[in-house]
Parts: structure tokens; sequence; C-alpha cells
């Protein structure tokens, strides 16, 4: 256990709700929330993990009727004793009981501390903590799995594996040279690398997952293209409005390509609308023509709409030509009306999916997903033994174990001695570790922790 002060802040947001919870954590936590509370057991007195009913007092003044939490550590979130006061959710009450707190000489505690004070005191490793904040943020079915797995210890688990099969092998390569009448390295070369070729395999499925898992905690960057009237800003709105709880605005956006996060079960997507894409000599059209093509630069997915009820134009064609070296699915839209024998041809030669949709009715909405999802995720999204690596910082420890535990190979092919292994086993070993959280400086662990949240 590390040596702290007691800090505290609201655990919920300031805006007005049903409860706001005040969380206090460190040594003093139980003493100072004693002091401005009064119930019918004294919390000092009270056992660990009881929640107790009573007022807050600033004097002899009630500030709010509550229910107070006691966790005692070791066994609480942060390791520490913690409290959490639930009071009413107004704003107003909310600031008088943190202020009352603070007013005690607890330190307002600063975005991600409390998680830290988890980490420093081995109640989560350094991996398992940032996924606390992938579930906080998660905006899909398959992101909030993947993180809880991640919070349970599933990539932990598999991390730490690996490392006790390094150790064990280096402790064997060591005690061997010390001790060569009892240990014999005869043929151990072989196998030890019959043992690293499958761990390195492992390590390199874990790191490729790492793409699938930025896009499945970060959205697919989705552009909405088509000449003017297919219907993307329809579709825009009706992808969003069929999940309008967890669609969200992105603030920057400009006036000719709007964005938005919509949530489709399992997968999100980051849908940029685009301007209508043809062929103008009006300057301002052209402006946005110009930034719908650098949407398409950037985007992971097009999807490229048709209104197929019209004969395809020129511009159709030409825009298909431009982006279908990119992932594309064709969104035959307008499905509802009577479909023109132009775009049922033109689907016949196209290399990319595609799909009949329609915004009026709806048809076609399935599908989308599930071509999208076999196009990312090879279809296999969040199957119980599948983890995806969604932190960057992870996947490039991930490459340096590969890198080490290939060095090792290659040593062992050229026959080099058994000392060189150990270097670079020990150099695995302490990737992997940093992905922990063991031997990394305290500016990397401060700064995953300031993307926390407050209260968090
Ligand atoms: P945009 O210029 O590509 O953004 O196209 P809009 O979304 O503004 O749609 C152009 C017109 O097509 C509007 O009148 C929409 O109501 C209509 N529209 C869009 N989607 C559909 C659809 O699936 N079926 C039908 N029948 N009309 C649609």
């Amino acid at each position: 256990m590390f040596e702290m002060d007691t800090i505290a802040a609201l655990a919920t947001p300031l805006s007005p709700s049903g409860i706001g919870i005040i969380r206090i954590s460190g040594p003093e936590a139980v003493i100072n929330t004693d002091k401005i509370f009064c119930g019918k057991v004294a919390l000092s007195d009270a056992k660990t993990h009881t929640i107790h009913y009573g007022k807050i007092y600033d004097g002899d003044d009630v500030v709010d009727e509550v229910l107070v939490s006691v966790m005692r550590g070791p066994h609480s979130y942060t390791g520490e004793d913690v409290t959490e006061i639930n009071c009413h959710g107004g704003v107003l009450v909310m600031k008088k009981i943190l202020s009352l707190v603070y007013r005690l000489g607890i330190r307002p505690a600063e975005p991600g501390e409390f998680t830290k004070r988890a980490f420093l005191n081995g109640r989560l490793d350094l991996s398992q903590a940032a996924s606390v904040m992938d579930v906080i943020e998660a905006d899909s079915e398959a992101a909030l799995k993947n993180s809880i797995k991640q919070l349970k210890g599933a990539f932990s688990d598999e991390l730490k594996g690996i490392r006790d099969q390094i150790l064990h092998e280096t402790a064997y390569i060591e005690a061997a040279l010390d001790d060569p009448e009892h240990y014999d390295l005869g043929i151990y070369g072989q196998t030890l690398k019959d043992k690293i070729v499958p761990v390195i395999a492992k390590l390199e499925k874990l790191s490729q997952s790492y793409k699938e898992g930025s896009l499945l905690h970060n959205g697919i960057r989705t552009a909405i293209v088509g000449r003017p009237n297919v219907g993307k800003s329809s579709l825009l709105n009706f992808l969003s409005r069929q999940e309008r709880a967890i669609v969200s605005n992105i603030p920057g956006t400009t006036r000719d390509t709007l964005e938005e996060s919509v949530s489709l079960g399992e997968i999100t997507l980051h849908l940029i609308d685009t301007a209508g894409i043809r062929n103008t000599d009006d300057t301002i059209e052209k402006i946005g023509v110009d930034r719908a093509f650098a949407s398409i630069d950037q985007a992971d997915l097009i999807l490229f709409l048709l209104d197929s009820s019209r004969p395809l134009s020129e511009d159709d064609k030409k825009l298909y030509s431009e982006i279908e070296e990119k992932q594309v699915v064709l969104l035959c839209n307008k499905s509802d009306l009577e479909f023109h024998s132009d775009i049922e041809e033109f689907c016949k030669n196209v290399h990319c999916p595609v799909v009949y949709f329609s915004t009026k009715t709806g048809d076609g909405k399935d599908e989308l997903v599930d071509v999208i999802t076999k196009m990312f995720f090879r279809g296999e999204l969040a199957g119980a033994e599948d983890f995806y690596v969604s932190s960057e910082r992870d996947k490039l420890e991930l490459d340096s174990a590969v890198h080490s535990l290939q060095y090792v190979c290659q040593s062992i092919d050229d026959g080099m001695s058994e000392d060189f292994y150990t270097v670079d086993l020990m150099d695995a070993y302490s990737a992997l570790g940093r992905i922990l959280g063991e031997a990394v400086d305290e500016d990397l662990v401060n700064r995953i922790f300031a993307d926390f949240c407050m209260g968090k």
C-alpha cells in the first residue's frame, strides 16, 4: 500500500438527476465523513460494505438526507477506505456537500485518481485500469463486451501466462549455465524454439487485432457519398433516428459535412454525410465537393449511394471509378420505388458488396450491418474467445515482444550461445510487463489516467 492523502470527487455528473454520489477515498475517509454525517450508527463503528441512512449537517443545519456506503480497504475499489455519499441529485446540494467535504481538509481528486490508486495498490493492473475508461465510453455492444473482458483480466491473464513461461525458460538457462554438470543444454535450443514459435503466433494475433479493436472502440469512419438527391442526408437521419439515445453530435463540423456517431447493435459507425458530388462550375459547391473527397480519403468505409429508381448518370460512374479501390458498400437506395434497369446492370459488374436499401421503409438495414461486420471483423465479432487489443501502446509493446522472441529464434538458428537467448527473452518479458504496468515510469501512468473522467 502506498501512503496517500484522502481525496474526494463527485462520481456522477454535476447536473440535475435522481441521485448524486460523492466518493471519498483514503485513510481519513470514514473519520471525516463521520464529522458531517449523523445516522443511527457512527460510521467509524460501521462494518465494511454496509450502507447507512442519515443526514449531512453543516453545523446545526441539515443539508440533505443521504445514504452513505462504507467500504474498508483493502477490499474496496481503490484498495483504501472508501465512503460514498448518495445524496439528492440537485446541483446546489451536491456542490454544498462537496464543499463541506473539502472544508474538512480532504483534497479534490484529479481525473482518474481513484482508478490510479486502484492500480498503485495492486487492485488492477495497468491494462485492466485502462479498460475502466473503455467500459465507460463504450457505445456499442461489442466494444462493451471487449472492455469487460479486459477489465476481468482476459488479456492480462494471457500475458501473465506467457511471462511465466518466459521466466521459467530464462531461469532454466541461467541455472544450466551456472551448473552445467546437472543441467544439459544439449538440444535445448530446438526445444526452446518449439515453445517460442506458438507464443510468437499468439502475440502476433493479439497485435493484429488492434486494427479491429480500434475500429470497435473508436467507430468505423464512414463517408456517405453519392451525387445530389440520392438520399445521403436521409440515410444519416434514418440511422441516427433509429438509435437516437446513443447518437451524439460531433462538435466542429462544417456546414457541408455533417458527422454523427451511430451505434448499430454490435458496431459503431462514425458517419460523415458529405456534400453531393457532381461536376459543377459553382465555386461554393466546388468547395463542398473537395471536402467530400477529403472525407473519402480519411474514411475506413465508403457508403456509395445510388438512386435505384433513376437512370445511372455519368457522375455516378465517374465517382464509383474514383473510389472502387477503397472499402466500399454500394447502397442502392429508394428500393421501395420501381427499379431502373440501369442500376441492376451496374450492380452486376461492381466488385464491392451491394445492399438494396430504403431510408423510407428501413429495408436493408440489418443486411448493411451484416455486410460491414463481415468486411471489418471477418463476421466473427465478439466471439467468447476473441479479444481485440484497443490501445496503441499495448500493440507497440506486443510488437516489441514479438521482435525480441524472433531474435531468440534467430540466435538458436545461428547456433549462438545460450546467454544470447536470455537477453532477448527478458526483453520480451519486460515489454509484456509494461502492458501490465510493471516498471513503467510515473509520467506514463499520469498520462494514462489524465484521460479519465472526474470521479472515476
Ligand atoms: P441527398 O441530396 O443525397 O442528401 O438526398 P436527400 O436525403 O436530401 O433525399 C433526396 C430526396 O429523396 C428527398 O425527397 C427524400 O425524401 C427522398 N428519399 C430519400 N431516401 C428515399 C427512399 O429510400 N425512398 C424514397 N421513395 N425516397 C427517398
